[in-house]
């Protein structure tokens, strides 16, 4: 007789936003730009000379030694994954406890990857301005407390002071700065003072590398090596690995994107100051419920549900992308506000 584990008959599937056709798509929070002409066919030339019959490394080490010189840390305190969901799910496995605690509204995967871990969910929402609420409460016996920061939908990026305060705890905190490369600052140097931190980031967003699926984990060597026993060997495929390289070898042009996404947000965020929250990411919280009015112009952001009914988040994306959706905005705005 077979059984379906109880806490897969409780998992609903991920909440993925089914592809709306649309000429401009501004909803996933993806860097606007693939790579340019130049730099794409070098890269196919170095993907071209990679043989598919063969296993990528076991262990993706080349890839993280550059990813350590990179953030001016050890290899050993590393470890790269199929993007940074797939490292939410085993980070958890690194810990024990029964409960996560999440702030809501944030990142519907740890909500995900909790419950297919069988863990109890703890909602401490964020404040009236998105600030972190008491999640010291929820400490004693937490298998970890999530923080995401920049936080995705809101944008603002918790203070540097709170997120010590919560690893102060003892407790096992994830970071998820997933969006950092676009904030003021970033907390992952706490990890050479945090064996209870796990800090995540990604190459799906500043490096524009969404189609390739890769992440990385930061934390002290001793929580990294725990965090490398449950990654099964050959995880991340050899062209993946490559293309991580490859950006890492082209960081000009990755900074250079990064100015002009921040620029951009700078405009959007000041023209529509009245119905926008600042933001630290590349994407903007909007206080106007547009979505239908947007997507029947060919123009996809996120509808937002819940405490945050009524906004839209708006990825940034090239100029002429933004000011199509400027324009649709301010008639939005004619429309329905006089
Ligand atoms: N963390 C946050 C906060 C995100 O918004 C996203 C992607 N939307 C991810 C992680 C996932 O990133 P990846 O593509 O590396 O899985």
């Amino acid at each position: 007789m077979w059984r379906i584990r109880s806490s897969i008959t409780r998992l609903p599937r991920a909440e993925v936003p089914p592809e709306v056709p649309a000429r401009i798509h501004l909803d996933k929070n993806e860097n606007p730009f693939d790579l340019p002409h130049g730099l794409k066919k070098e890269l196919c030339d170095e993907l071209s000379k990679i043989p598919l019959n063969r296993y990528p490394p076991a262990y993706p080490v080349e890839l993280e030694e550059k990813i350590a010189e990179h953030l001016g840390l050890s290899p050993e305190n590393v470890i790269v994954a199929n993007g940074s969901d797939e490292l939410i799910g085993l980070s958890l496995k690194v810990f024990d406890g029964n409960h996560v605690v999440i702030s809501s509204p944030t990142f519907g995967m740890y909500d995900f990857f909790a419950t297919l871990e069988g863990v109890k969910v703890i909602d401490v929402p964020l404040g009236e301005n998105f600030e972190l609420g008491d999640v010291e409460a929820h400490a004693e016996g937490a298998r970890a407390i999530f923080i995401c920061s920049p936080n995705n939908p809101t944008g603002n990026a918790h203070p540097r002071k709170r997120i010590i305060e919560v690893l102060e705890t003892g407790a096992p905190v994830i970071l998820d700065e997933a969006y950092v490369e676009f904030a003021r600052e970033s907390n992952i140097d706490l990890v050479k003072d945090y064996d209870n931190l796990i800090v995540l980031r990604t190459f799906s967003k500043a490096f524009g590398l969404a189609g390739a699926r890769l992440g990385y984990a930061v934390a002290s060597e001793e929580t990294a090596d725990y965090l490398r026993r449950v990654i099964p060997p050959f995880s991340v495929n050899s062209l993946s690995l490559k293309a991580g390289e490859f950006m890492l070898e082209h960081l000009d042009y990755v900074r250079h994107v990064i100015r002009y996404i921040l620029g951009e947000r700078g405009r959007l965020y000041r023209e529509f100051k009245e119905y926008s929250y600042p933001s630290e990411a590349n994407f903007l919280l909007m206080r106007l419920d547009a979505h239908n009015f947007l997507l029947k112009k060919g123009i996809a952001v996120k509808k937002l549900g819940g405490r945050l009914d009524g906004h839209i988040r708006v990825t940034i994306g090239k100029k002429e992308e933004n000011d199509e959706l400027m324009s649709a905005l301010r008639e939005f705005i004619d429309l329905t506000m006089n």
